[in-house]
Protein backbone atom coordinates (compact mmCIF):
# COMPACT_ATOMS: atom_id res chain seq x y z
CA UNK A 1 0.00 0.00 0.00
CA UNK A 2 1.25 3.37 -0.99
CA UNK A 3 1.55 6.52 1.17
CA UNK A 4 -1.01 7.99 -0.73
CA UNK A 5 -3.68 5.24 -0.82
CA UNK A 6 -2.98 4.44 3.02
CA UNK A 7 -3.98 8.77 3.38
CA UNK A 8 -7.03 7.34 1.30
CA UNK A 9 -7.42 5.11 4.21
CA UNK A 10 -6.96 7.37 7.12
CA UNK A 11 -9.11 10.09 6.13
CA UNK A 12 -11.85 7.48 5.44
CA UNK A 13 -11.28 6.41 8.86
CA UNK A 14 -11.52 9.77 10.40
CA UNK A 15 -14.39 10.28 8.13
CA UNK A 16 -16.68 7.39 9.67
CA UNK A 17 -15.35 8.24 13.44
CA UNK A 18 -15.61 12.04 13.19
CA UNK A 19 -18.18 13.38 10.87
CA UNK A 20 -18.63 16.69 12.75
CA UNK A 21 -14.67 17.21 12.31
CA UNK A 22 -13.81 20.24 10.44
CA UNK A 23 -12.10 19.32 6.88
CA UNK A 24 -9.25 21.58 7.98
CA UNK A 25 -8.61 19.22 11.26
CA UNK A 26 -9.45 15.70 9.55
CA UNK A 27 -6.03 16.79 7.25
CA UNK A 28 -4.22 17.77 9.77
CA UNK A 29 -4.91 14.32 11.11
CA UNK A 30 -4.33 12.81 8.17
CA UNK A 31 -1.05 14.47 7.70
CA UNK A 32 0.08 13.98 10.83
CA UNK A 33 -0.63 9.93 10.78
CA UNK A 34 1.63 9.96 7.71
CA UNK A 35 4.36 11.64 9.05
CA UNK A 36 4.15 9.63 12.22
CA UNK A 37 4.39 6.41 9.66
CA UNK A 38 7.11 8.19 7.87
CA UNK A 39 9.28 8.65 11.51
CA UNK A 40 8.66 5.05 12.66
CA UNK A 41 10.10 3.93 9.47
CA UNK A 42 7.17 3.01 7.30
CA UNK A 43 4.03 0.89 6.64
CA UNK A 44 5.10 -2.41 8.57
CA UNK A 45 6.26 -0.52 11.43
CA UNK A 46 3.14 1.00 10.91
CA UNK A 47 0.81 -2.02 10.80
CA UNK A 48 2.80 -3.89 13.44
CA UNK A 49 2.57 -0.98 16.01
CA UNK A 50 -1.18 -1.19 14.77
CA UNK A 51 -1.79 -4.52 15.52
CA UNK A 52 0.17 -4.30 19.09
CA UNK A 53 -1.90 -1.61 20.00
CA UNK A 54 -5.02 -3.95 19.58
CA UNK A 55 -3.40 -6.10 21.91
CA UNK A 56 -4.09 -3.82 24.91
CA UNK A 57 -6.28 -4.31 27.88
CA UNK A 58 -7.50 -1.46 30.08
CA UNK A 59 -7.17 -2.74 33.59
CA UNK A 60 -8.70 -0.08 36.05
CA UNK A 61 -7.52 -1.94 39.71
CA UNK A 62 -7.94 -0.59 42.90
CA UNK A 63 -5.25 -2.75 44.01
CA UNK A 64 -2.28 -0.91 44.87
CA UNK A 65 0.60 -3.70 45.65
CA UNK A 66 3.90 -3.61 43.55
CA UNK A 67 4.09 -6.70 43.06
CA UNK A 68 0.81 -7.18 40.48
CA UNK A 69 3.03 -5.39 38.28
CA UNK A 70 5.18 -8.11 37.71
CA UNK A 71 1.87 -10.22 37.45
CA UNK A 72 0.96 -7.94 34.30
CA UNK A 73 4.14 -8.21 32.97
CA UNK A 74 4.15 -11.67 33.20
CA UNK A 75 0.72 -11.77 31.19
CA UNK A 76 2.51 -9.57 28.55
CA UNK A 77 5.19 -11.94 27.91
CA UNK A 78 2.53 -15.19 28.04
CA UNK A 79 0.10 -13.29 25.62
CA UNK A 80 1.48 -10.33 24.10
CA UNK A 81 -1.27 -8.29 25.30
CA UNK A 82 0.10 -5.44 27.14
CA UNK A 83 -2.14 -4.28 30.16
CA UNK A 84 -2.49 -0.47 30.55
CA UNK A 85 -3.18 -0.06 34.16
CA UNK A 86 -5.69 2.48 35.30
CA UNK A 87 -5.04 2.47 39.52
CA UNK A 88 -7.36 4.16 41.84
CA UNK A 89 -9.63 4.08 44.73
CA UNK A 90 -12.99 1.56 43.86
CA UNK A 91 -15.55 4.08 44.13
CA UNK A 92 -13.78 6.32 42.05
CA UNK A 93 -13.33 3.88 39.29
CA UNK A 94 -16.88 2.81 39.89
CA UNK A 95 -18.06 6.70 39.07
CA UNK A 96 -15.93 6.84 35.87
CA UNK A 97 -17.15 3.42 34.45
CA UNK A 98 -20.68 4.73 34.84
CA UNK A 99 -19.97 8.07 33.72
CA UNK A 100 -17.45 6.98 30.77
CA UNK A 101 -20.48 5.26 29.72
CA UNK A 102 -20.50 3.21 26.20
CA UNK A 103 -17.16 4.91 25.38
CA UNK A 104 -15.34 3.42 28.90
CA UNK A 105 -11.70 2.16 27.20
CA UNK A 106 -12.38 -0.16 31.00
CA UNK A 107 -11.75 -3.65 29.97
CA UNK A 108 -11.54 -5.65 33.39
CA UNK A 109 -12.01 -4.13 37.03
CA UNK A 110 -10.14 -5.15 39.60
CA UNK A 111 -11.00 -4.56 43.18
CA UNK A 112 -11.29 -5.23 47.02
CA UNK A 113 -14.21 -6.43 48.74
CA UNK A 114 -16.86 -8.50 47.39
CA UNK A 115 -19.00 -5.20 48.50
CA UNK A 116 -17.49 -3.03 45.79
CA UNK A 117 -18.20 -5.73 42.85
CA UNK A 118 -21.97 -6.13 44.17
CA UNK A 119 -22.32 -2.08 43.29
CA UNK A 120 -20.39 -2.31 40.23
CA UNK A 121 -22.39 -5.25 39.20
CA UNK A 122 -25.73 -3.53 40.63
CA UNK A 123 -24.50 -0.31 38.65
CA UNK A 124 -24.50 -2.41 35.12
CA UNK A 125 -21.03 -1.87 34.59
CA UNK A 126 -20.31 -5.53 34.68
CA UNK A 127 -20.97 -8.17 31.88
CA UNK A 128 -21.37 -12.13 32.56
CA UNK A 129 -18.62 -14.00 31.55
CA UNK A 130 -18.34 -18.13 31.26
CA UNK A 131 -15.30 -20.16 31.56
CA UNK A 132 -14.88 -23.94 32.29
CA UNK A 133 -11.37 -22.24 33.55
CA UNK A 134 -12.37 -19.43 36.10
CA UNK A 135 -15.49 -22.03 36.92
CA UNK A 136 -12.98 -24.86 37.94
CA UNK A 137 -10.14 -22.70 39.83
CA UNK A 138 -12.34 -21.00 42.11
CA UNK A 139 -14.63 -22.00 44.20
CA UNK A 140 -18.36 -21.16 43.91
CA UNK A 141 -18.70 -19.49 46.81
CA UNK A 142 -16.13 -17.19 45.58
CA UNK A 143 -17.84 -15.32 42.64
CA UNK A 144 -20.87 -14.21 41.00
CA UNK A 145 -23.10 -17.03 39.59
CA UNK A 146 -23.48 -15.52 36.68
CA UNK A 147 -20.19 -14.89 36.15
CA UNK A 148 -20.02 -11.03 36.52
CA UNK A 149 -17.09 -11.08 38.57
CA UNK A 150 -14.55 -13.65 40.48
CA UNK A 151 -12.54 -13.44 43.49
CA UNK A 152 -9.07 -14.31 43.13
CA UNK A 153 -7.44 -13.88 46.74
CA UNK A 154 -9.15 -13.87 49.67
CA UNK A 155 -9.11 -12.69 53.19
CA UNK A 156 -10.12 -13.34 56.72
CA UNK A 157 -12.03 -10.79 59.04
CA UNK A 158 -10.04 -11.69 62.21
CA UNK A 159 -10.10 -10.75 66.10
CA UNK A 160 -6.64 -9.11 66.83
CA UNK A 161 -6.32 -8.81 70.60
CA UNK A 162 -3.63 -7.81 73.37
CA UNK A 163 -2.10 -10.82 74.62
CA UNK A 164 -1.30 -9.17 78.26
CA UNK A 165 -5.35 -8.13 78.33
CA UNK A 166 -6.55 -11.28 76.22
CA UNK A 167 -6.29 -14.69 76.59
CA UNK A 168 -7.65 -16.98 73.32
CA UNK A 169 -10.02 -19.23 75.56
CA UNK A 170 -11.98 -15.70 76.01
CA UNK A 171 -12.89 -15.19 72.54
CA UNK A 172 -15.47 -17.33 70.05
CA UNK A 173 -17.67 -15.43 68.12
CA UNK A 174 -18.25 -12.10 66.58
CA UNK A 175 -21.49 -12.87 68.14
CA UNK A 176 -19.99 -12.69 71.41
CA UNK A 177 -18.18 -9.09 70.41
CA UNK A 178 -21.25 -7.38 71.78
CA UNK A 179 -21.40 -9.63 75.28
CA UNK A 180 -21.17 -6.71 78.18
CA UNK A 181 -18.02 -8.52 79.16
CA UNK A 182 -16.22 -6.58 76.98
CA UNK A 183 -17.28 -3.22 77.45
CA UNK A 184 -14.58 -0.22 77.03
CA UNK A 185 -12.76 -2.83 75.47
CA UNK A 186 -13.29 -2.71 71.97
CA UNK A 187 -12.11 -0.38 68.79
CA UNK A 188 -13.32 -0.70 65.35
CA UNK A 189 -12.85 1.33 62.23
CA UNK A 190 -15.84 3.26 61.01
CA UNK A 191 -18.91 1.80 59.48
CA UNK A 192 -18.75 3.74 56.30
CA UNK A 193 -16.03 1.11 55.77
CA UNK A 194 -17.07 -1.81 53.45
CA UNK A 195 -15.17 -4.30 55.52
CA UNK A 196 -17.29 -3.85 58.60
CA UNK A 197 -20.14 -3.66 56.12
CA UNK A 198 -19.35 -7.20 54.74
CA UNK A 199 -19.09 -8.25 58.00
CA UNK A 200 -22.26 -6.67 59.04
CA UNK A 201 -23.93 -8.39 56.01
CA UNK A 202 -22.66 -11.77 56.70
CA UNK A 203 -23.95 -11.53 60.35
CA UNK A 204 -27.84 -10.53 58.50
CA UNK A 205 -27.73 -14.06 56.19
CA UNK A 206 -26.75 -15.30 59.33
CA UNK A 207 -29.71 -14.05 62.11
CA UNK A 208 -31.31 -11.63 59.60
CA UNK A 209 -32.28 -8.01 60.54
CA UNK A 210 -33.82 -7.67 64.23
CA UNK A 211 -30.89 -10.12 65.73
CA UNK A 212 -27.98 -8.49 63.92
CA UNK A 213 -28.98 -4.32 65.07
CA UNK A 214 -29.76 -5.87 68.11
CA UNK A 215 -25.86 -7.24 67.87
CA UNK A 216 -24.61 -4.10 66.49
CA UNK A 217 -26.10 -2.32 69.07
CA UNK A 218 -24.02 -4.08 72.16
CA UNK A 219 -20.80 -4.06 69.78
CA UNK A 220 -21.32 -0.21 69.76
CA UNK A 221 -22.23 -0.10 73.41
CA UNK A 222 -18.82 -1.82 74.24
CA UNK A 223 -16.57 0.17 72.03
CA UNK A 224 -13.86 1.94 73.51
CA UNK A 225 -13.92 5.13 71.78
CA UNK A 226 -15.59 6.80 68.24
CA UNK A 227 -14.78 4.25 65.42
CA UNK A 228 -11.45 6.05 63.71
CA UNK A 229 -8.58 5.05 61.81
CA UNK A 230 -7.88 1.81 59.87
CA UNK A 231 -7.23 -1.43 60.16
CA UNK A 232 -3.61 -1.07 61.05
CA UNK A 233 -4.15 1.49 63.50
CA UNK A 234 -6.62 -0.48 65.23
CA UNK A 235 -4.02 -3.09 65.50
CA UNK A 236 -1.53 -0.43 66.77
CA UNK A 237 -4.06 0.79 69.39
CA UNK A 238 -4.59 -2.39 70.90
CA UNK A 239 -0.66 -3.25 71.27
CA UNK A 240 -0.78 0.17 72.86
CA UNK A 241 -3.26 -0.55 75.31
CA UNK A 242 -6.19 1.85 74.21
CA UNK A 243 -8.55 -1.36 73.85
CA UNK A 244 -8.17 -4.90 74.40
CA UNK A 245 -9.47 -6.22 70.86
CA UNK A 246 -10.38 -5.24 67.39
CA UNK A 247 -11.13 -7.09 63.77
CA UNK A 248 -9.04 -6.49 61.15
CA UNK A 249 -8.28 -8.22 57.41
CA UNK A 250 -6.15 -10.97 57.90
CA UNK A 251 -3.23 -9.33 55.57
CA UNK A 252 -2.32 -6.40 57.64
CA UNK A 253 -0.86 -8.36 60.47
CA UNK A 254 1.82 -10.06 58.35
CA UNK A 255 2.78 -6.53 57.09
CA UNK A 256 3.60 -5.92 60.46
CA UNK A 257 5.15 -8.62 61.62
CA UNK A 258 7.58 -8.81 58.51
CA UNK A 259 8.38 -5.13 58.75
CA UNK A 260 12.06 -4.02 59.91
CA UNK A 261 10.66 -0.84 62.03
CA UNK A 262 11.49 -1.37 65.20
CA UNK A 263 7.97 0.06 66.17
CA UNK A 264 5.98 -2.41 64.01
CA UNK A 265 8.09 -5.61 65.46
CA UNK A 266 6.82 -4.36 68.62
CA UNK A 267 3.39 -4.09 67.78
CA UNK A 268 3.49 -7.75 66.41
CA UNK A 269 4.96 -8.78 69.77
CA UNK A 270 2.46 -7.79 71.55
CA UNK A 271 -1.04 -9.44 69.79
CA UNK A 272 -2.60 -12.28 68.95
CA UNK A 273 -4.92 -13.32 65.96
CA UNK A 274 -8.47 -15.11 66.19
CA UNK A 275 -10.15 -16.85 64.12
CA UNK A 276 -14.14 -16.50 64.97
CA UNK A 277 -17.17 -18.36 64.74
CA UNK A 278 -15.04 -21.64 64.55
CA UNK A 279 -17.41 -24.14 66.43
CA UNK A 280 -20.18 -22.70 63.65
CA UNK A 281 -20.00 -21.45 60.62
CA UNK A 282 -16.85 -20.18 60.11
CA UNK A 283 -14.72 -16.97 60.13
CA UNK A 284 -15.69 -14.30 57.76
CA UNK A 285 -14.08 -14.36 54.21
CA UNK A 286 -13.71 -11.72 51.60
CA UNK A 287 -12.49 -11.54 48.48
CA UNK A 288 -9.87 -9.69 46.50
CA UNK A 289 -11.44 -9.56 42.78
CA UNK A 290 -12.62 -8.33 39.22
CA UNK A 291 -14.50 -9.16 36.39
CA UNK A 292 -15.06 -8.04 32.70
CA UNK A 293 -17.12 -4.33 31.97
CA UNK A 294 -20.03 -4.38 30.64
CA UNK A 295 -18.85 -2.23 27.22
CA UNK A 296 -15.27 -3.61 27.15
CA UNK A 297 -13.44 -2.95 23.67
CA UNK A 298 -11.38 -6.32 23.99
CA UNK A 299 -13.70 -8.92 25.66
CA UNK A 300 -11.42 -11.76 24.79
CA UNK A 301 -8.24 -10.54 26.01
CA UNK A 302 -10.00 -9.63 29.12
CA UNK A 303 -11.47 -13.03 29.70
CA UNK A 304 -7.61 -14.14 28.85
CA UNK A 305 -6.10 -11.88 31.30
CA UNK A 306 -8.94 -13.25 34.35
CA UNK A 307 -8.14 -16.85 33.66
CA UNK A 308 -4.22 -16.28 33.82
CA UNK A 309 -4.78 -14.63 36.79
CA UNK A 310 -6.25 -18.33 38.32
CA UNK A 311 -2.90 -20.19 37.13
CA UNK A 312 -1.02 -21.43 40.10
CA UNK A 313 2.15 -19.69 39.46
CA UNK A 314 -0.05 -16.47 39.48
CA UNK A 315 -2.76 -17.68 42.21
CA UNK A 316 0.50 -17.71 44.69
CA UNK A 317 1.94 -14.10 43.28
CA UNK A 318 -1.38 -12.52 44.01
CA UNK A 319 -1.68 -13.92 47.39
CA UNK A 320 1.84 -13.48 48.23
CA UNK A 321 1.97 -10.02 47.07
CA UNK A 322 -0.76 -9.34 49.69
CA UNK A 323 -0.23 -11.45 52.42
CA UNK A 324 -3.85 -12.98 51.45
CA UNK A 325 -5.29 -16.65 50.49
CA UNK A 326 -5.09 -17.87 47.53
CA UNK A 327 -8.53 -19.08 45.95
CA UNK A 328 -7.49 -21.80 44.20
CA UNK A 329 -6.45 -24.81 46.04
CA UNK A 330 -3.42 -26.42 46.67
CA UNK A 331 -1.24 -23.32 46.35
CA UNK A 332 1.23 -22.62 48.86
CA UNK A 333 0.62 -20.05 51.29
CA UNK A 334 2.80 -16.93 52.59
CA UNK A 335 4.75 -18.65 55.92
CA UNK A 336 4.19 -15.78 58.40
CA UNK A 337 0.11 -16.01 56.93
CA UNK A 338 0.27 -19.85 57.49
CA UNK A 339 1.73 -19.60 61.25
CA UNK A 340 -1.68 -18.03 62.14
CA UNK A 341 -3.29 -21.74 61.72
CA UNK A 342 -5.57 -23.57 59.39
CA UNK A 343 -9.62 -22.86 60.12
CA UNK A 344 -12.69 -23.33 58.89
CA UNK A 345 -14.00 -20.57 56.48
CA UNK A 346 -17.68 -19.10 56.50
CA UNK A 347 -18.58 -20.60 52.73
CA UNK A 348 -21.18 -17.79 52.65
CA UNK A 349 -21.09 -16.76 48.93
CA UNK A 350 -19.83 -13.27 48.71
CA UNK A 351 -22.69 -12.15 46.43
CA UNK A 352 -25.08 -12.36 49.46
CA UNK A 353 -22.98 -9.78 51.86
CA UNK A 354 -22.49 -8.25 49.10
CA UNK A 355 -26.33 -7.96 48.10
CA UNK A 356 -27.03 -7.49 51.84
CA UNK A 357 -24.55 -4.11 51.74
CA UNK A 358 -27.18 -1.35 51.61
CA UNK A 359 -29.17 -2.99 54.79
CA UNK A 360 -25.68 -3.41 56.47
CA UNK A 361 -25.20 0.32 56.20
CA UNK A 362 -28.94 1.01 57.64
CA UNK A 363 -28.35 -1.89 60.53
CA UNK A 364 -25.24 0.17 61.48
CA UNK A 365 -26.65 3.24 61.42
CA UNK A 366 -29.27 2.62 63.41
CA UNK A 367 -27.04 1.41 66.18
CA UNK A 368 -25.04 4.32 66.29
CA UNK A 369 -22.06 2.48 64.76
CA UNK A 370 -20.35 5.73 63.49
FE1 LIG B 1 -7.33 -3.38 52.99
Amino acid sequence: MSYASLLKVVLNSEERKATKMTIQRRVFLAVGTVAAIATVGGLGNYLAVQAQANRTINLYSARHYDSDTAIYAGFTQKTGIRVNLIEAPADKLIERIKSEGANTPADVLMTVDAGNLWRAQEAGLLQPVSSRTLQAAIPANLRDPKGHWFGFSKRARVIVYNKDRVKPAQLSTYEDLANPKWKGRIISRTSNHVYNQSLTGSLLAAHGGAKTETWAKGLVANFARPPQGNDTAQIRDVAAGIADLTFVNTYYVPRLIKSNKPEDKAVAAKIGVFFPNQKDRGTHINISGGGVVKNAKNREAAVQFLEYLTTPEVQAMLARGNNEYPVRAGVAIDPVLASFGKFKEDKLNATVFGRNNAEALKVMDRAGWK
